[in-house]
């Protein structure tokens, strides 16, 4: 496995086996790395002939309260779980790499990211795609892999990638969940095991409402309160916005009348959590 530092050697990899008509998957993460991120480099492994992890904790994404600091970084242990899931390179890029003196540019986010994470959390998606435009650049691939977890996150790079003719294709992939159903996520670690017991409120509340839904029940404000109430039973300390919402445009809806996501982003403890479910299959 190819550990590499910088883009231009990552670039001339990727550049190589381009050539050589290879299909490359592209997994960017932050690493911290847990099941979830390994099934999108499994999926990339059944799918390609080479398969790229990039780990860069991105700096422009977190807001200057956020948890950058103390972000989870456990660079070796991701090592050696890509390296026996045979993953072909790493790119795993200092910060003055990626953002050297005079960086100035940015990538203005298209208007999906303006609800929900967009209004909680500003600057976070300019900095995301501005890191994901930048890493399709560094390693052109084939296909690049995101995690439906992040559920505007990969809306927001859908719309990025079509309107910059990026020629990468996009999937998602499903969520992976613990044995309870408390979504993988590398901040799960953070968690004290009273503060797990209340994050699993967000399941609860997810799988209640899709239960609501099959069941019948179109009131998106009946639904949405079901959830909130869900969320602080379990213990949850805040809520950013536990919503359903329009599955294609994340447009609001008074009706379940037409597929639907519901998305949750609460605190527990100092941990910011989220969480969705689609609710039309
Ligand atoms: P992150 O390191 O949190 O930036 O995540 C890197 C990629 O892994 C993103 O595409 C995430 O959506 C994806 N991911 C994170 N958690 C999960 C999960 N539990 N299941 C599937 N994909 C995930």
């Amino acid at each position: 496995m190819k550990i590499v530092e910088t883009p231009t050697e990552a670039y001339a990899h990727t550049d190589h086996w381009r050539r050589e008509g290879l299909r490359i998957g592209l997994i960017p993460t932050m690493g911290a790395l847990h099941a979830g991120h390994l099934s999108l480099a499994e999926r990339s492994r059944q799918e390609c002939d080479i398969t790229v992890v990039t780990i860069f904790v991105n700096p422009t994404q977190f807001g200057p309260q956020e948890d950058f600091g103390r972000y989870p970084r456990t660079l070796q242990e991701d090592l050696l779980q890509l390296k026996q899931l045979g993953v072909d390179m790493v790119f795993t890029p200092p910060r003055e790499r990626m953002y050297p003196e005079g960086f100035s540019s940015s990538v203005q986010p298209p208007a999906i990211a303006e609800p929900l994470e967009g209004v909680r959390r500003p600057g976070h998606y300019q900095g995301v795609v501005t890191i994901v435009l930048k890493l399709f650049q560094i390693v052109p691939a084939t296909i690049a892999y995101f995690g439906q977890k992040d559920y505007q996150q990969l809306a927001v790079i859908r719309h990025m990638a079509n309107d910059l003719n990026v020629p990468i294709r996009i999937e998602g992939c499903e969520t992976v969940r613990e044995p309870d159903g408390l979504a993988m996520s590398s901040r799960n670690r953070y968690l004290s095991p009273e503060k797990r017991h209340a994050a699993l409120g967000l399941w609860k509340a997810l799988s209640h409402v899709k239960a609501e839904a099959a069941n019948g029940q179109t009131a998106i404000a009946t639904l949405e309160k079901q959830m909130e109430t869900i969320l602080y039973d379990a213990g949850v300390d805040r809520i950013d916005y536990a919503r359903i919402v329009d599955r294609d445009s994340l447009a609001d809806l008074t009706l379940l009348d037409r597929p639907a996501v519901a998305l949750i982003a609460a605190h527990v403890g100092p941990t910011r959590l989220i969480d969705n479910l689609v609710l039309d299959d």
